[in-house]
């Protein structure tokens, strides 16, 4: 995408909920992530030079404002802000697991979000993303969860989630202008590559 032109990423995310209050069909703006993640790449070493870039904002915040204020007009339920427990996957949580993410500050479960939204950064590419709750994780008992008999449930909401999904990325593209005015990425890696040469 980078090679192509790309300047702005918005990227959709399927997510299990780790707080009662986050009911399956609400979407979730993810402000911040937690990564448990182990054996990805984690840098494409830009022009092989090691830069410690800073990630104590890793979504760009005017996209994430766009977003939130598009599904506002949509009319659905959604978080403004989230945190993304991302694990490394296939397998899912255990309950001790899961109930030690909330613990933690996690809002939400998932395996993705971990090395894209990193990546974006070092190649200067603003990076949203939207995420959309299937089912409850292990942690809270639920009817609504990843279990055999609930799985036409689930996989109903999953659909469901995914028609608003579109619905929300026409919107965004309306809004693209607007969104590609954003350098938030691009300014922060040309600040670091001049701290990093001095
Ligand atoms: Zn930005």
């Amino acid at each position: 995408m980078k090679s192509l032109g790309v300047r702005h990423v918005i990227g959709t995310c399927v997510v299990s909920s780790l707080r009662k209050e986050i009911e399956p069909g609400t979407f979730v703006v993810p402000n911040q992530f937690i990564n448990f993640t182990w054996g990805r790449d984690d840098t494409f070493e830009v022009d092989h030079q090691l830069v410690h870039l800073p990630m104590a904002q890793p979504y760009c915040e005017q996209m994430q404002g766009i977003v939130n204020r598009e599904l506002k007009t949509m009319g659905v339920s959604y978080r403004a802000t989230g945190t993304v427990i991302v694990i490394q996957g296939p397998r899912f949580s255990t309950i001790a697991e899961s109930k030690m993410f909330a613990l933690w500050g996690g809002d939400v479960v998932n395996m993705t979000q971990y090395p894209e939204c990193y990546f974006a950064h070092e190649l200067g590419l603003c990076y949203g993303a939207v995420a959309t709750v299937t089912d409850y994780d292990v942690g809270i008992p639920s009817a609504i969860s990843m279990q055999a008999e609930s799985i036409e449930i689930v996989l109903a909401i999953f659909r469901r989630n995914t028609s608003a999904t579109v619905t929300l990325l026409e919107k965004l593209s309306v809004a693209a202008e607007e969104i590609t005015k954003c350098n938030c990425a691009t300014d922060r890696l040309a600040e670091y590559y001049k701290l990093a040469n001095g």
